[in-house]
């Protein structure tokens, strides 16, 4: 087979950013001797996909090892397959990284090292949930830190591979083992908390204990391997938003690469969770490459692991992965093929891909807003309700500048410091309730600088570990205090739109809502006083009053003055503070008029013409880069009956867009062109803007813009 044309040869030191399409196989048990590693091969080659990550080990081994008790495949005889692969890849010209799945065992090492199994909160050695044949892990004793380091350094040394890859190394669950107890034991002098409480001083404790174990085993394992090849790493499958449990910021310091495992869309998720993880991701790493998993297959809580996916919704998903800086990486798991029908559209993604690969390797975003997303606040507020009590807010906030179609970028809220904010203008903080008092004094700072803050409900209230305070660390930001409670559900709940009575003028916070008089309020709200007397509230509350019976519903109290938004400009800044939870509200609500405050509240805080803006019809995510000689702006057509919930099954085209694109300073402009249709458009420059209209988008358009 010939080496694909453009392959170029590069040293083997630093090769982490030279992938730009990878490729997974990962086989199952009955594949060697069943499968044909050529049509693999041959895909790969055709797909221009310049990194593999191949099945070695763990679980089942695909080669001949001899470390005791990594069970080979039983189809394995005197072959190996994984080997096969490794060096058909070698000739493609591609980067290799070796799978290993360490989470489940075999009885025979049950037998000789019960020490490696997991224990339930009983007692009980952990069956695994899925096959009863196989045995859970424990991810933190020496299982991993002995058995599997021997095999990592087994299938290094063999193989000479890129790095490893390990799949589910960070254990299923809590567990109660003898090494588990003894060393935390060790860590906290208290035995091994039986609660999820977050404010248990034990659970509190593990959370902690729980991270530094397993960042020890990463660091032992990256360490055994660079030992033997200084090229490679340990790469963890790990990481995502507000809602993982391992710290991003530490996994932004020990990973050089790293890729988001959301395969695919399960129940109610919109088109743009993809985008998402590029956006989590590349708050804690940064320019380092980030690789977005997606599975050919549906991904649903039944598991068809081997399934295919209708071609719309695989294209759409892996567009706005693209368009948000992720590197397309297919999974497919069995190498042996029961439904071809997802081979063509991967080969017509990673084509095209190809072609435009040099506007797609990315410098840096252009966006000028970041929403701020926090770990601290899921684990020691949320705590087992942080789905609703904080990433509801976030999906909130994110589906609205979705529909405002403003570009943003998200911070992880352990780097505030000014090296990470001040390239944003405004920062969104939905329901960031735990804030250690440093964060407060950094976001004072940011404001003071000149920099915006949108904040909503309990934000601040909280310190980092999840304690209330007496007030808000933003006391002074919000131009608020505390009101001592904290009110929701609330039933038929209001808020007055207000003029301004100095002016008779609206804020601009209530553009749209002029002529509404009341709008509905959100389900929760901060009771929070106003700092200073006499300051105009653009909204303010109507209390709940019954709903029933129907002849009841009257408002007891028509009016109050009693702030709803809190508007201030502060230092060289600007900030608007929601007491009540709009951003969850319309996560769960949808309301049109709560998108129109979030989305002017973000406008007025940032108060400059935005990068880049798009009109047109239709639902769009936008995102704006920048490469070494051009610009890209990335327009997702997301306008689709199933945007919400999949699969898509039929692309609705939406009509020309009009886009207005920000230069940089003493920028000229040689060449725009679409690289979807692949036209060359024409284009106007004033005043530091290029304009230029977009044909019909189907799934995705770029607009290219070449740099003189
Ligand atoms: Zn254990």
């Amino acid at each position: 087979m010939a080496v694909a044309a453009g392959v170029r040869l590069y040293p083997a030191e630093d090769w982490y950013d030279r992938p730009m399409r990878w490729a997974q196989l990962t086989l199952v048990e009955d594949d060697p001797g069943n499968f044909d590693p050529s049509f693999w091969l041959d895909y790969f080659h055709r797909t221009h996909s310049d990194a593999a990550c191949l099945s070695a080990g763990g679980c089942i081994a695909y080669y001949p090892t001899k470390v005791p008790f990594h069970h080979r495949s039983r189809w394995l005889g005197g072959a190996d397959p994984f080997g096969e692969l490794v060096a058909g890849c070698r000739k493609l010209g591609m980067n290799v990284i070796a799978r290993t799945d360490p989470h489940a065992t075999h009885p025979d090492a049950y037998a000789a090292h019960p020490e490696w199994i997991a224990v339930d909160a009983q007692g009980n050695k952990r069956r695994h949930w899925a096959d009863p044949d196989f045995w859970v892990t424990c991810a933190l004793g020496p299982y991993n830190f002995e058995f599997m380091t021997e095999v990592t350094k087994e299938i290094v040394t063999l193989y000479k591979v890129d790095g490893i890859f390990s799949n589910r190394w960070d254990g299923s669950g809590m567990c109660y083992c003898e090494n588990c107890r003894s060393n935390f034991k060790a860590f906290s002098g208290k035995e091994l908390p039986r609660t999820n409480n977050p404010q248990d001083a034990a659970r509190r404790d593990y959370t902690v204990w729980r991270q530094q174990r397993l960042f020890e085993l990463w660091r032992l394992w990256d360490g055994e391997i660079r030992k033997i090849n200084p090229n490679a790493s340990f790469i963890a499958n790990a990481g995502g938003g507000a809602l993982s449990s391992l710290d991003m910021t530490t996994i932004g310091e020990l990973a050089h690469i790293l890729f988001a495992d959301r395969q695919a869309r399960r129940g109610l998720m919109p088109c743009w969770m993809n985008g998402k993880n590029g956006k989590e991701y590349r708050s804690t790493l940064g320019r380092k490459p980030i690789g977005g998993i997606f599975s050919v297959g549906v991904e649903e809580q039944y598991r068809w692991k081997d399934s295919v996916q209708s071609p719309q919704e695989i294209k759409v998903w892996v567009a706005d992965g693209i368009a948000n800086g992720l590197r397309p990486w297919f999974t497919k798991f069995s190498g042996t093929l029961r439904d071809h029908r997802w081979l063509k559209p991967v080969e017509e993604i990673y084509n095209w891909h190809y072609q435009n690969e040099r506007y797609l390797r990315n410098e840096e975003p252009l966006a000028r807003v970041a929403l701020v997303y926090s770990q601290q606040t899921a684990a020691y507020y949320g705590g087992d309700q942080a789905r609703a009590k904080v990433e509801d807010h976030t999906m909130g906030f994110y589906q609205a500048l979705i529909e405002a179609r403003i570009p943003f970028e998200m911070v992880h809220d352990r780097l505030l410091d000014s090296a990470h904010v001040d390239p944003f203008r405004t920062l969104l903080l939905p329901n960031i309730a735990a804030l250690s008092d440093g964060q407060c004094a950094q976001l004072r700072e940011y404001v003071e600088r000149g920099g915006r803050i949108v904040a909503t409900h309990e934000t601040s209230l909280y310190d980092e570990w999840g304690v209330r305070r007496k007030d808000f660390g933003l006391a002074q930001l919000f131009g608020a205090s505390y009101g001592g409670k904290v009110e929701g559900p609330m039933q038929n709940s209001y808020l007055t739109v207000e003029k301004d009575a100095a002016t008779g003028q609206f804020h601009p916070l209530l553009k749209g809502l002029e002529d509404a008089g009341r709008i509905i309020n959100g389900a929760h709200r901060v009771a929070a006083n106003p700092l200073r007397k006499a300051a105009y509230a653009p909204l303010t509350l109507v209390p709940s009053y019954p709903d029933l019976p129907m002849e009841e519903v009257f408002p007891r109290v028509p009016k109050t003055d009693i702030p709803e938004v809190f508007v201030q400009e502060f230092g060289r800044g600007r900030v608007v503070y929601f007491p009540w939870d709009i951003d969850r509200t319309f996560w769960e609500v949808l309301s049109v008029d709560h998108l129109k405050l979030l989305r002017n509240a973000v406008i007025w805080a940032t108060d400059e013409l935005p990068p880049v803006s798009v009109n047109g019809p239709g639902l769009l995510d936008v995102t704006i880069w920048r490469q070494k000689q051009s610009l890209t702006v990335h327009l997702v057509n997301l306008t689709n009956p199933m945007m919400m919930k999949g699969p898509i099954r039929e692309i609705i085209p939406i009509g020309a867009q009009q886009v207005r694109i920000r230069l940089p300073r003493a920028a000229r402009v040689a060449s725009v062109r679409t690289l979807v249709k692949r036209q060359s458009r024409p284009f106007q420059v004033k005043d530091g803007f290029l304009h230029l209209e977009t044909p019909s988008i189907e799934i995705h358009e770029v607009v290219a813009v070449d740099l003189a």
